[in-house]
This record gives C-alpha cells, sequence and structure tokens, in this order.
C-alpha cells in the first residue's frame, strides 16, 4: 500500500468541507500525519483510518493552521490507552515550540503517558525524515514567515515521487526539491509575504519538469477566487487540478515513464546519514 490521501486543502480559514491543509501518508508499515490541524482524529475517522495507528508525525512549521490539533491528538491517543511510541519530525524551531506548547498542558504528569520520541532536524536541504519500505521523505526549508520545510516523498516499488512545497513564497528550494516528480502540491495562498500565487506555483511547476500540479492551501468558502487552476495553467504546460479534501493519491502503480535514476541515489543518502550522522538524530523521550 502506498497512498496520500490529503485531508484538508484550504488555507488557514477553513470551511465544513475544506479544512486546514493537512494530509496522512500510507504504507504497509507507518501512517504519516503531516501537520496535525483542529482535532485530526475526526478526518481520519472519515478517511476510514485509526488514528492510534499513527506511527509517525511530521510538523512542517509552527503556524496555528498546521500545528494547533498536536495536543489534542496526542490527549486522544492517551486517553484511548496508546503505549506504542509515536515519532515526531520537525525544524528545532518547531518542536521547540510543540514542546513548550505540551508543557503548559503539564503532559509530563500524564499518568501512563506513552513514548514519544522527537526527531530534530537540520535546516539544510534533502534532509532524510524517514524511510520504510513503501516511502522514503526528505525535507528541505522553504521561504515562509517562520522556519518551514517542503517534502519529498518517493515510492521506491513504483518509483514514483510526489513533493509538496508548504506554505512558500516561490523558491529555488521548491524547484530542487520537485525536479521532476511526477506530482507536485504546491501552495496557492495568494501572492503574499511567505505565499504563492497560482500563477507563482505554475512558475515554479514549470522549471522544475513536474508532470501534474496540484494546488493547495488555497482560500475556499466566501473567499474562493475564480479558477485558480486556468491561473496557474498559464505557467505550466503540464495538468493543473484543485487538491481536495478526501482525495486520494494512489503511488501503487507504476509510471508509463522511463525509471528515474535520481531515486535510488537519494536512497543511498538516506541509510548512510540516518546511521552515520548522529548529531541531527538524537532521538529525546
Ligand atoms: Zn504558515
Amino acid at each position: 500500500m502506498s497512498k496520500v490521501i490529503i485531508l484538508g486543502s484550504s488555507n488557514a480559514i477553513p470551511t465544513r468541507h475544506s479544512e486546514n491543509t493537512h494530509m496522512v501518508i500510507l504504507g504497509q508499515e507507518r501512517m504519516v500525519l503531516v501537520d496535525s490541524v483542529s482535532n485530526p482524529i475526526l478526518r481520519l475517522e472519515e478517511a476510514g483510518l485509526n488514528f492510534n495507528e499513527l506511527t509517525d508525525i511530521i510538523v512542517t512549521h509552527f503556524h496555528p493552521d498546521h500545528a494547533s490539533g498536536i495536543p489534542l491528538l496526542l490527549m486522544d491517543m492517551w486517553l484511548m490507552g496508546r503505549q506504542k511510541p509515536l515519532n515526531i519530525y520537525g525544524l528545532h524551531y518547531t518542536l521547540d515550540r510543540v514542546e513548550t506548547l505540551m508543557g503548559l498542558y503539564n503532559w509530563s504528569e500524564w499518568p501512563n503517558f506513552f513514548p514519544v520520541v522527537f526527531y530534530r532536524l537540520p535546516i539544510r536541504e534533502m534532509t532524510p525524515v524517514l524511510s520504510c519500505p513503501d516511502f522514503v521523505i526528505h525535507a528541505s526549508p522553504v521561504h515562509h514567515m517562520i522556519p518551514n520545510i517542503g517534502l519529498r516523498i518517493e515510492f521506491p516499488n513504483t518509483q514514483r515521487v510526489m513533493a509538496y512545497s508548504c506554505d512558500t513564497e516561490p523558491c529555488e528550494e521548491v524547484v530542487r526539491l520537485s525536479q521532476n516528480v511526477d506530482i507536485l502540491i504546491h501552495e496557492a495562498t495568494g501572492e503574499s509575504p511567505g505565499h504563492s500565487s497560482a500563477q507563482q506555483a505554475g512558475e515554479i511547476a514549470e522549471k522544475a519538469g513536474v508532470k501534474k500540479l496540484y494546488l493547495i492551501h488555497y482560500p475556499t468558502g466566501k473567499f474562493t477566487k475564480s479558477d485558480i487552476a486556468a491561473e496557474a495553467k498559464m505557467a505550466f504546460q503540464g495538468d493543473v487540478a484543485l487538491a481536495t479534501d478526501f482525495m486520494t493519491l494512489n503511488f501503487e502503480t507504476k509510471p508509463p515513464f522511463p525509471i528515474l535514476e535520481y531515486i535510488f541515489k537519494m536512497e543511498e543518502s538516506v541509510g548512510k546519514t540516518n546511521s552515520d550522522d548522529n548529531q541531527f538524530y538524537q532521538p529525546e523521550i
């Protein structure tokens, strides 16, 4: 099993049908939540998933529309009797604040609380985040108001690759992160400091040689803008679509194009860095 389910596609102001942007990556062994908004167990349950089966959470950055659901998620896991460890990945800036936030809730005194392992990532392009048989995830810093990461997710069984820009201005880091990917999910909040317009997302996709662009983190409800997909298409030759809540991207089928050698190079670097470069990977329980 290798798929990604979009759990929310809206910018910071959600509607009933479009939650704040977050997603889940599913493999045989791992269930990885990318950002935790509102109370994420509701969206996970609606997607047919058991939140207690989450193995990992990647927190891209410490803005409320990406990280405010962490305390409720951890508390609900605890109340449901979770005992297995949970891995949480993010930049130092992000995880320091997650710890402070949980400290305000006095989590160290919650009895029989399960182990939470923090993996503090350096601000460095193509940092290995996690690797399992179904997917390999790398992170690169992107240009937002606070430290933030975008992700590159490779599915070695089918040689398919996806990238996610997260919240960012147009930047070369995302071009490199999404080089030749099958799918780029790029934010389209609108042109403003720390964000991008749909057209700018299209420009990045074009530069990176992306096959398909999905726009995400766009204005919804009464703030909806007319045809942002068409706006992106003005700058991008490939397919463009809007990511929507509960959209499932299936990476189980092989692509009808040549295998990207690049994927295997990345895998080698993952193994090496995870085992040999411990200064960046100090798990803290
Ligand atoms: Zn943000």
